[in-house]
């Protein structure tokens, strides 16, 4: 993927190599106990990621937030993903009022190494990036990338851009009103039908990534042979059978919050090929 063309994002705040304030853990002093306590109550967690929710760590919120660097980042993974973002911009302002009559509102993309303190909790770059409704934040430490492709076998620029377009859509699903629709219904069920839900939401972020790709290769033509395939190897890769596999050895369908290996792909691929919001709408489908 030729990115380097692509417009740098001025959203991004650069907190690598930053530390927490409050010291090392972060959810000592300044933690707001009841809103943690809430959450953790209703059975829910605010925050959206690309795989593997297991391996995550619940935190509780934090009243101080950290400030980061503004303007573009000057290493090249830092460019990268500024760019990346960027294009989403492009795309999703004309995107969006074309498909769906609204204006885009773009989300913040945060770069944290180690651990931060997120709209939405504590975050640890174990859990892999992703994206807080509340503060309307991407949350990526890059070094997930290297991850990607030494752990996952998954790597590739494309790869990694269709990582922060899943993010990205998950905040045109906030956008849309989506996502706080189904965090209600979630409180309302158990947590097998909440799992069900969570899922739908993950595959219409692949979905929608599939249709930031198509209409950013339809207007930039950025594409390069083998990235469609490397980022259908990604989708696969992080397929909630795949990682629980790898994590216990068994695969158990009703824990999946983000989808089968193939649902991902075949979602991906469906936003990939039309380019339409609306083949996207995993709450309408019958079979996922
Ligand atoms: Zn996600």
């Amino acid at each position: 993927m030729r990115w380097e063309d692509f417009r740098t994002s001025t959203n991004v705040e650069d907190r690598r190599g930053m530390g927490i304030p409050g010291g090392r853990g972060g959810l000592g002093i300044g933690t707001i106990v009841i809103l943690g306590l809430l959450g953790w109550a209703l059975g829910i967690d605010p925050r959206l990621l690309i795989g593997g929710a297991e391996m995550m760590q619940r935190g509780g919120f934090q009243q101080e937030q950290q400030e980061g660097r503004r303007g573009a980042p000057t290493d090249e993974m830092g460019r990268f993903a500024a760019n990346i973002l960027g294009n989403t911009e492009d795309v999703w302002s004309k995107v969006l009022p074309a498909q769906a009559n609204r204006q885009y509102d773009p989300p913040k993309l945060v770069l944290f190494s180690g651990q931060t303190q997120s709209g939405c909790g504590f975050a640890q770059s174990a859990m892999g990036p992703f994206y807080c409704p509340l503060d309307k934040s991407v949350y990526v430490d890059l070094s997930f990338f290297e991850d990607m492709r030494r752990r996952f076998g998954a790597g590739g620029d494309f790869a990694y851009a269709y990582v922060i377009a899943h993010e990205v859509g998950h905040h045109v699903e906030n956008e849309l009103g989506i996502l706080p629709r189904v965090q209600q219904r979630q409180r309302e069920v158990d947590q097998r039908q909440a799992n069900q839900l969570s899922v739908r939401v993950e595959l219409m972020a692949d979905c929608l990534a599939g249709v930031w790709a198509h209409n950013s290769e339809q207007r930039y033509q950025s594409l390069e042979k083998g990235d469609i395939e490397e980022a259908i190897n990604a989708a696969q890769a992080i397929g909630d059978d795949r990682l629980q596999r790898q994590t216990s050895g068994r695969v158990v369908p009703d824990s999946f919050t983000h989808g089968s290996s193939q649902q991902r792909v075949q979602w991906l691929t469906r936003g990939l090929e039309s380019g339409q919001i609306s083949s996207c709408d995993t709450f309408r489908a019958e079979r996922l």
